[in-house]
């Protein structure tokens, strides 16, 4: 039998237990300590929290369908007429009729051939990455990118080129290199279309370009476009008019659901369905969830899709305006995706504890979400907010900036 004892040497003279301890211990001076808030009932603008009542000015329920009756009844109708479970993976006896309906749906609002539906965005990723490129092969990727497709371009094996965020010249010479130097491998381009931390918005038509004249394929990750930009919601590659070859989206930020899907010509679908492990060994997700993000896909394409998208981008133009007046300097996205960049780890959980007193919940943002130095309040607005919600957000951010600002003036003296 194998047993871990917890006075068993681990790596340099350690216990698992010792080394887990110290590292515990280092992350908490160095602010760098993660916890979970418990959040009680629905996860929508108002919350209970740890038992108490807060405003959200963190999720990425963009377009406030998270908690939506018609979204949560599909969900429920499939639920009572077929239970919980999937029961296996797709290609074994997982995939359902709703799942398949999903996918129908998926391709056709953002005009691709065919749609993969994955259990996360993590999972599809992964998997895609894996899937697509071998050792010799080379992705180039923004350094900004999310974590998992950080992880999945090295999982996958292929030489790693990291270029510096958004640099288009900068992902030109790294395709000219590698062409150089791997005329025969596949070279992929791979970038975040909103990104996560930062709001800003990928040069998609010239990577897009960049890709066509170089012979490169193109994979952008929508996530956070994906339901918000564009006349209906089809994401930021429809807003800026490109079609990467590759189109990740996730159904759990503007959806409100959970899961992912890839989209693209039937080929990459077909391949993904023969080679995708994170796909192929996963248990399908409950095919209820299906329904629900088909149910909350067709409030995002209608009408009413459009008129929350319009709040939503209201919303955001009064946060700025309103920071902009009190002298809080935000970044130059315009996406609901808007940080405040603090720098230090402490003062950043502290400002987020002070809005948190407030009744305002915004997350601290730290190291090794975003480069050192760079720890921030991510404030992400939704289309559910009030007005007077985010006033209420612009006056706390103010009172709590300037009551650190004469902390840490009075902590110099
Ligand atoms: C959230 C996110 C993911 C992960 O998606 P999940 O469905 O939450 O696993 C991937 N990429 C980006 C850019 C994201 O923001």
């Amino acid at each position: 039998m194998l047993a871990v004892s917890e006075a068993a040497p681990v790596g340099a003279g350690a216990t698992l237990q010792e080394r887990l301890a110290r590292a515990l211990s280092q992350l908490r001076d160095a602010d760098l300590y993660r916890v979970r808030r418990i959040v009680d009932g629905g996860h929508g603008v108002q919350m209970r929290v740890d038992g108490r009542r807060c405003v959200n000015f963190c999720s990425n329920d963009y377009l406030g369908l998270a908690t939506d009756p018609r979204v949560a009844e599909a969900a429920r109708r499939v639920l009572a007429r077929d239970g919980t479970g999937s029961s296996a993976s797709a290609l074994i006896c997982g995939h359902n009729r709703e799942h398949r309906a999903l996918e129908e749906a998926l391709a056709e609002f953002v005009g691709r051939p065919r749609a993969l539906l994955f259990s996360s965005g993590w999972a599809a990723n992964l998997g895609v990455l894996r899937a697509l490129l071998g050792k010799d092969d080379v992705l180039v990727a923004d350094e900004l990118n999310h974590a998992s497709l950080i992880d999945g371009g090295r999982l996958s094996g292929a030489r790693y080129v990291r270029v510096a965020h958004a640099d288009v010249q900068g992902f030109d010479d790294a395709l000219r290199l590698a062409l150089v130097e791997r005329p025969q491998a596949l070279r992929l381009v791979v970038t975040d279309s909103v990104f996560s931390m930062d709001g800003d918005v990928a040069p998609l038509l010239p990577l897009s370009r960049l890709c066509e004249a170089r012979g490169a394929a193109l994979m952008v990750d929508d996530a956070h476009g994906f339901g918000v930009l564009g006349a209906s919601g089809q994401g930021a590659c429809a807003l800026h008019v490109v079609q990467p070859q590759v189109y990740v989206a996730t159904l759990g930020k503007s959806l409100g659901c959970a899961g992912a899907f890839v989209a693209g010509s039937h080929e990459l679908i077909e391949y993904l369905v023969q080679r995708a492990r994170s796909w192929v060994f996963s248990t399908a997700p409950p095919p209820a969830l299906a329904a629900a993000a088909r149910a909350a896909l067709a409030i995002v394409a209608g009408a009413e899709g459009a008129e929350r998208r319009a709040r939503l981008f209201a919303n955001v133009a009064r946060f700025r305006s309103g920071c902009r007046q009190c002298g809080i300097a935000l970044g130059a996205s315009e996406t609901p995706i808007q940080p405040l960049i603090v720098g230090s780890e402490t003062a950043t959980l502290a400002l987020s504890r002070r809005l948190y007193d407030a009744g305002l919940w915004v997350a601290a943002i730290r190291p090794p979400t975003v480069p050192r130095g760079t720890s921030r309040l991510r404030v992400t607005l939704t289309a559910a907010h009030t007005d007077a919600q985010i006033d209420h957000l612009v006056d706390a951010l103010r009172e709590a900036v300037s009551s650190l600002q004469e902390g840490t003036a009075v902590a110099g003296n």
